[in-house]
């Protein structure tokens, strides 16, 4: 693994929050065009994948509690479907743009290309605040935005998924909506649905899980070994628990875990289960007893070997770059790492296992959940597993190998290698007509 710095890489690729993303997709460009740099990539093919295929933007109207009818607005993005149907999130956020929606599909290529998913990229959005919607509002918003985008989406088209505000739920009446219009239930078109509607074993843990494997690559490379060492963790939601429990699994000391209302910290180890349940009675791991209270910027430059962003994208910037002290950090989140961090860090050797391979984890289990509903045959939560380690270990293998030939950092070793791959495919399949 190359270690040494490399002033080019980009930022964090990544599904993103798209906080202040008007100009996202102008980022995701430029983060396309220094990759594109570093393979020398012929100019027809930058014009090609530098923009979205299609770009459905839609107005509609929903019935509110108390009789009003409001118009929101949303987007359904394909950024490339040379590889195969396409693949994304649907996020429900105020923030919402075209432009946000349009990098975050480009980046879902590339996700799915760094791990060989047969998948281009795509992604979705309504531009609502959720939390201000009633249960049944946000039904109806779900089922008229699915209705809007139904021509757009398909099992063998386009395969939405849960993202940002959206859940199980919220693919369950996705689906519902779909199968009710063709007439026949179609549960392929999406994933993140509810075990008991062709959901995936292993689905809800395949992120923390992916980034879990990914680390236990990232340690082989340089030789640190898991048992005895110590893990930092932001986020204790869904990607953050599951990679804290994991690698405790694996011999490591959970010293450290936190969520939006703060850390707690204990350099002997926490136990997790306790933090688990302190959790669920408190709504938050803040105040745990067996730890000592700190915050989310304390929490980020503790002494550890792995750091584990689960939480929210911009954590590691210029300002705290220098003081992280962990050898290895893993980015289950999108995007916590800025650019300029991302140089300082590379500078002193730490380790980035970037967003589009440490979390790539979810979309290759809900690739599996595709299969398994194309096919009507559910898998063990074993073999989901065990497809999944062999996928991220093959995969962090290829980027480290990239990294190596090129003398780039994992990064943008992940970006060459998905566009490399999508540029092949680009090339033998031509230009129709
Ligand atoms: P989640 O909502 O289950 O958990 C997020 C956690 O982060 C919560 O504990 C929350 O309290 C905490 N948090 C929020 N703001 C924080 C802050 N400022 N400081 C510290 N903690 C904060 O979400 P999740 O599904 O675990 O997603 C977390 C990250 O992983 C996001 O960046 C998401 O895009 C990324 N991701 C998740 C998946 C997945 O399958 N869940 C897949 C790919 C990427």
């Amino acid at each position: 693994m190359v270690v040494s710095a490399d002033v080019r890489d980009v930022a964090g690729m990544s599904e993103g929050t798209g906080e202040g993303s008007d100009d996202l997709f102008t980022v995701a460009v430029e983060q396309f065009t220094i990759a594109a740099d570093v393979i020398g990539l012929e100019d027809d093919l930058r014009g090609v994948m530098s923009h979205c295929q299609r770009e459905l933007t839609v107005h509609f109207p929903v019935e509110m509690d108390d009789g009003s009818v409001k118009v929101f607005a949303g987007h359904r993005v394909q950024h490339n479907s040379g590889p195969g149907p396409t693949k994304g999130g649907i996020r429900f956020h105020q923030s919402v743009t075209l432009s946000e929606v349009k990098a975050l599909a480009m980046w879902m290529t590339w996700k799915c290309a760094v791990v060989g998913l047969p998948f281009g990229g795509a992604k979705g959005g309504v531009q609502v605040d959720p939390k201000l919607l009633s249960q049944a509002e946000l039904q109806n918003l779900t089922r008229r935005y699915t209705a809007e985008i139904q021509p757009f989406i398909g099992p063998t088209v386009d395969i939405p998924a849960p993202d940002v505000n959206t859940n199980p739920q919220v693919m369950a009446w996705l689906m519902d909506t779909y199968s009710m219009n063709v007439g026949y239930s179609v549960p392929g078109v999406t994933t993140g649905k509810p075990l008991v509607l062709g959901g995936s074993a292993g689905r809800s843990e395949a992120t923390g899980r992916g980034c879990v494997f990914g680390i236990e690559e990232a340690a082989r490379h340089l030789g640190i070994p898991l048992v005895g060492s110590r893990t930092v963790v932001q986020g204790f939601g869904n990607a953050g628990s599951v990679a804290a429990r994991l690698m405790a699994e694996d011999g490591s000391k959970v010293v450290a875990v936190s969520d939006s209302r703060g850390g707690t910290y204990n350099p002997a180890g926490l136990d997790l289960d306790a933090v688990a349940r302190h959790k669920e009675r408190t709504g938050s791991v803040a105040k745990f007893s067996g730890g000592d209270t700190i915050s989310n910027s304390e929490l980020l430059v503790l002494d550890c070997e792995i750091l584990i962003p689960a939480a929210m994208e911009g954590q590691i910037t210029e300002d705290n770059a220098h003081d992280v002290k962990a050898r290895i950090i893993a980015e289950a989140a999108n995007g916590p790492t800025s650019p300029e961090a991302d140089r300082l860090l590379y500078e002193r050797g730490v380790v980035v296992v970037p967003d589009i391979l440490a979390n790539a984890g979810g979309v290759t289990v809900s690739y599996f959940e595709w299969v398994q509903a194309l096919q009507a045959f559910p898998w063990s939560e074993q073999q989901v597993n065990e497809r999944l380690r062999e996928i991220m270990r093959r995969s962090f293998a290829e980027v480290a190998g990239t990294a190596e030939t090129y003398g780039v950092h994992l990064r943008t070793a992940a970006l060459v290698r998905a566009i490399e791959r999508v540029a092949e495919i680009s090339r033998l399949r031509g230009i129709y007509p």
